[in-house]
């Protein structure tokens, strides 16, 4: 699944590619992929000029001239490809972002009076792309629940941690990964946060000393910015030198290196269950309360 790094990625690139932009025409191919009544698309999203790329947590947001908004979640297997005078691609890291489009996995294109075009590509079909009246979506339930985002300013460690103690009881990586808490943190930035933190993913919010919270605060956001700098890859080296694995596990310290030595300390990486997910942590620097001395 794609997670904010990549989804930024995604943003970072459109950005630079799609406002000025006049949608020409839409074809998709499956209802559940682009939910949308044929006259709002005739109406509020052809002739429509693109005027900003947005993200709020994973989920993009195309905003057009008509007041209405094009959202996007990529699910597990989503991806944009944008192919005019340059081509980018970013999402589910297959070879469809790199091989000649429409492909079988291409969901919806959207194309624009330049001749260019984006594809939203998903294998699986869990993504979607909606349009809604842009007033419409702070109000949308996800958005209204959804917490800070970690790479804004106003994400402070104070509000960070008030906003833990409302899960006090519950794992400190059940917590980051609660969207209410805060937006976008999934499963390998759980693990690589609460490792560069030393804290054991399973130790309750409670119990962590609030010296650790403000080290994992400042480690959140570190890891974010530097995978969201390695996520700016084009398309091509995006699948060609990080393999299909996606360029954010080059550089992970913990995530999926069970059985391989810590890069701090050298003891084997183990592989536990916690918040139901597979978790990566190093058991000599990531100790729960109840095995200190
Ligand atoms: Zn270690």
């Amino acid at each position: 699944m794609p997670e904010l790094p990549e989804v930024e990625t995604i943003r970072i690139g459109l950005a630079k590619l799609l406002p000025g932009l006049i949608v020409k025409s839409v074809e998709h191919d499956w209802p559940k992929s682009f939910p949308n009544a044929p006259a709002d698309v005739k109406q509020f999203l052809v002739g429509a000029e693109v005027k900003h790329v947005h993200r709020r947590a994973k989920v993009l947001i195309i905003e057009l001239s008509s007041n209405y908004s094009l959202i996007i979640h990529l699910k597990m297997t989503g991806q944009l490809v944008f192919v005019g005078k340059k081509r980018f691609g970013a999402g589910h890291p297959n070879n469809d972002l790199i091989a000649e489009l429409p492909a079988k996995s291409t969901r919806a294109t959207i194309g624009f009076t330049d001749g260019s075009r984006l594809y939203f590509n998903d294998q699986r079909k869990f993504g979607w792309m909606r349009l809604l009246p842009t007033i419409e979506i702070p109000e949308i339930d996800f958005f209204k629940r959804v917490g800070p985002e970690p790479l804004e300013d106003g994400f402070t460690a104070k509000d960070f941690i008030a906003r833990l103690q409302r899960r006090a009881r519950s794992s400190i990586k059940a917590a980051i990964l609660d969207q209410t808490v805060l937006a976008g943190v999934g499963n390998i930035y759980a693990d690589e946060s609460l490792w560069e933190a030393k804290i054991h993913p399973a130790t309750l919010v409670a119990d962590v000393p609030k010296a650790k919270l403000v080290a994992l605060h400042q480690a959140i956001i570190d890891i974010l910015k530097l995978s969201i700098e390695k996520g700016g890859s084009t398309d091509r080296n995006y699948v060609d030198s990080q393999g299909k694995r996606g360029s954010y596990l080059a550089f992970a310290n913990v995530f999926r290196k069970e059985g391989q030595p810590c890069p701090r300390c050298g003891t084997t990486i183990e592989k536990i269950r916690v918040a139901g997910r597979g978790t990566h942590y190093c058991p000599r620097e990531q100790k729960l309360p109840k095995d200190k001395p």
